[in-house]
């Protein structure tokens, strides 16, 4: 249990249950600081992405960390302006240029763009049968974006990546992927530390001399879901990941289940 722990994807592939986030973090020093940091403190899994303008420092930092690339599980997504089959196929190759990778280990649509994300998709199909994923899948798509995306689809996606915290628990989406063996991976997961000083999470971090933070990390690791909190502090990133000696009773999981109030901190995927 730590780090290491992993989530088996409907291919068999194995992604750790937590990683590091790196949205908004500049590229450069500031990137590969916090992803050495969390190499060195154990994590093994970043998820980064075309858009976040940050992959050459990403890919830096787990180079010169020593670590064999193939312990470090690495996500990045194609951006909304690079979709389309030969565009995606293009974008696809100056992320990997710019890891300085010759395979990701997830590679997901960013958003389901209406027009362009079935065509996008038939382009990850192709990387991933091209063996230069490990893993394909989408993010931000709600059950009427993947039932779409399947009547078409040779490979079904192996994660829909959405933002999820204990306000906008996304009830109906986790049924969906998991009646469709679809993993989930929640973004935001912390709700961007805007609410951690909320009563029934402050009582709870007491309650198991735990933080807000860890409450809710824990809770997604309860409910299956992995999830990518972003820090660029190593002490947070070390408290991010220090949820696996301790277990939320199932009353309290209700209590935190109980927050949702469909509290959306990003852009909703139908009304992009
Ligand atoms: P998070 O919910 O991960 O919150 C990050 C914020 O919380 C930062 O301000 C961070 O500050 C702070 N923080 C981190 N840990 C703690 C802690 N233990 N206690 C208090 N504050 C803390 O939000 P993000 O939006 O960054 O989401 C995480 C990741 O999800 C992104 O980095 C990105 O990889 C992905 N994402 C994907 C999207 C998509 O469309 N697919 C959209 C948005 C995000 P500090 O760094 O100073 O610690």
């Amino acid at each position: 249990m730590g780090l290491t722990t992993t989530k088996t994807l409907n291919n068999g592939v194995e992604i750790p249950v937590i990683g590091l986030g790196v949205y908004k973090v500049e590229d450069g020093k500031t990137v590969y600081d916090a992803v050495r940091s969390a190499l060195e403190l154990g994590y093994r899994h970043i998820d980064t992405a075309s858009f976040y303008q940050n992959e050459e420092g990403v890919g830096k930092a787990i180079a010169d960390s020593g670590i064999p690339r193939d312990e470090i599980f690495v996500t990045t997504k194609v951006w909304n302006d690079e979709q389309g089959y030969e565009e995606t196929l293009a974008a696809f190759e100056r992320s990997l240029t710019r890891l300085n990778m010759d395979y990701v280990d997830l590679y997901l649509v960013h958003w389901p763009i209406p027009g362009k994300y079935k065509e996008t998709w038939r382009a990850l199909e192709k990387i991933y049968h091209d063996k230069k994923a490990r893993a394909i899948g989408v993010s931000n798509f709600h059950p009427h974006h993947l039932e779409d995306l399947m009547k078409d689809a040779t490979i079904k996606p192996a994660i829909n990546q959405i933002e999820l915290h204990p306000q906008l628990a996304q009830v109906e989406v986790r049924e969906y992927c998991r009646n469709h063996n679809i993993a989930v991976e929640a973004w935001s997961p912390i709700g961007k530390a805007t609410y951690l000083d909320h009563p029934v999470l402050q009582e709870l971090a007491a309650k198991y001399r735990k933080s807000p933070a860890q409450i809710i990390i824990r809770w997604d690791y309860q409910n299956g879901i992995i999830t990518i909190p972003k820090s660029v502090n190593r002490s947070r990133q070390k408290e991010n990941a220090d949820i696996f000696d301790f277990e939320l009773s199932n009353e309290d999981m209700t209590r935190i289940e109980a927050l949702n109030c469909g509290n959306r901190l990003g852009t909703d995927p139908d009304q992009l």
